[in-house]
């Protein structure tokens, strides 16, 4: 190194000891003064970058992480939302499971209800919305909790009607003379009306009401001898003959399945047996038509 015709700059010369060539550099003296200070400023910026690097990567780590964790969460809410579809699903599926029983149920009602109306039997009913029997059709998607209540105060009302005309037999036993024309079995000449039904039993064997009631006669009447009568509602009696014992008196109020006397022979009786009629509006009805529920 030598110095340069100027005074500011350095020479530095460099040779190759094998092929004696030289090579040249004129530097700047304030940089050589300032060596130092280039050293500790690259340093510094190495350090710098070293820093920014390493800030850099854990950056990107950290939002790899956040990623993952996002997509984890992402995942799950998806799942939940499928739960939630499902269950939504399921939930629909029991309302149209529920309204399709309702439909069927509405469509028995009003079933019994014809069945009712054909024997004059008047029940609160929804026939007047809708004339077609077989039931109206609800679609699930008109779910109306009020209308179900409805259904539910008809059907109750269909009930306490059922309860309260007469259906079924008071005693269970051959029947030895029907409703309508006969002839005549106590003298066997001639013919008469027999305005109810006889069922065959033992004295002293239970008599049962077929309907809820009020005892409006429990005493001997005529040919019928101990006789009982019961009151129902929509204009219908029912009358019981030839009782051996009356278990009931007039004014009680009694219950389908009521145990109002003992069967007998008293009255105009050849044996032991119930007579047993069914009267509508004061009119004798065949008792069979009573047996049983199309
Ligand atoms: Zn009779």
């Amino acid at each position: 190194m030598r110095n340069n015709k100027e005074k500011k700059h350095s020479t530095v010369i460099i040779t190759d000891k094998y092929s004696h060539e030289t090579k040249v550099f004129n530097i700047n003296q304030k940089h050589i003064a300032n060596f130092r200070l280039y050293k500790r400023v690259l340093l510094g910026l190495a350090c710098g970058l070293i820093l920014l690097l390493t800030g850099l990567l854990s950056f990107i780590v950290r939002e790899h992480f956040q990623k993952v964790k996002l997509n984890t969460e992402l995942a799950a809410l998806k799942n939940d939302l499928q739960d939630a579809a499902s269950k939504e699903a399921l939930k629909n599926n029991k309302i149209q499971q529920m309204w399709n029983k309702l439909n069927l149920a509405d469509s028995t009602l009003q079933k019994i209800e014809k069945y009712l109306d054909d024997r004059n039997v008047a029940v609160f009913s929804s026939k007047g919305n809708n004339n077609n029997v077989g039931g109206k059709y609800y679609p699930a998607d008109k779910v109306n909790f009020n209308l179900i209540q409805q259904r539910t105060n008809e059907i109750t009302n269909i009930l306490e009607t059922l309860q309260s005309v007469p259906l079924g037999l008071p005693h269970e036993g051959n029947f030895t003379s029907d409703f309508g024309v006969r002839g005549n079995p106590m003298s066997n000449s001639g013919f008469e009306f027999h305005p109810g039904l006889d069922i065959s039993g033992n004295t002293g064997e239970p008599l049962y009401a077929t309907a809820n009631g009020t005892v409006v006669f429990a005493d001997v009447k005529g040919g019928y001898g101990k006789c009982v009568i019961i009151k129902h509602i929509r204009g219908y009696e029912t009358l019981y003959g030839h009782l051996s014992k009356i278990l009931v008196r007039k004014g009680d109020k009694i219950q389908t399945g009521t145990i109002i006397g003992l069967l007998g022979s008293t009255g105009r009786s050849t044996g032991p047996h119930v007579h047993y009629e069914v009267i509508l509006n004061n009119e004798k009805q065949n008792p069979i038509e009573f047996l049983s529920v199309k």
